[in-house]
This record gives structure tokens, sequence and C-alpha cells, in this order.
């Protein structure tokens, strides 16, 4: 796993190995590398390494290329489907949303 890379396009770039530990064993234990960041009713699947790494201020979240998720604003479920996101349908309200 030499060649992973941060989302910056940089291989990650750990200046203190025991963070990247610790950031190792959270993937490991949550089983994935990405995690739903919630912010002014949008959503994005944040790269826990470019969190680690940069930290995440949310009002650049749109602009930083993350796959974008889609978040209910009923019900604040959110869906990792893409065909949500593009339509806007809650499968939780199973209704199309404003
Ligand atoms: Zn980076
Ligand atoms: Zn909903």
């Amino acid at each position: 796993m030499t060649d992973e890379r941060c989302h910056c396009g940089q291989p990650l770039h750990y200046t203190n190995p025991e963070i990247r530990t610790v950031v190792d064993r959270l993937i490991a234990a949550a089983g994935s590398r990405f995690v739903p960041i919630i912010s002014d009713g949008r959503a994005w699947y944040v790269d826990r390494h470019y969190i680690a790494l940069h930290g995440i201020a949310t009002a650049d979240l749109p602009a930083l290329g993350f796959r974008e998720l889609f978040v209910c604003p009923s019900c604040r479920r959110v869906s990792f489907n893409p065909t949500d996101l593009r339509e806007r349908y809650c499968g939780a309200c199973h209704t199309w949303v404003q």
C-alpha cells in the first residue's frame, strides 16, 4: 500500500507516523476510508487521510472534488446512490424532494 495517495494528489504526506497509524486503525475499524461530512444541507464523501492531513473547512467542501452525496432535506438521511442525488429522491421518505 505504498502508492496510496491523499485526495490532494500527493502520496500520503504524514509528517508524524503515529498519526498515520491512528488514522489507519480508524479506517480499519470503520471499514471505510471515506466518511460522509454534512454541511449546509449537502454532503460529501471525504477521505479520512485528507481530513487528518489538511483538516476540513466545510465552506471549502464544494470545491474540493469529493463525491457528493444526497441528503434528504426533510429526514436528513444520507444516500450514497448517485441517482438519488441526481433526481433528489429520498428512499426513506419514498418521494422526490425540492
Ligand atoms: Zn494531501
Ligand atoms: Zn427523506
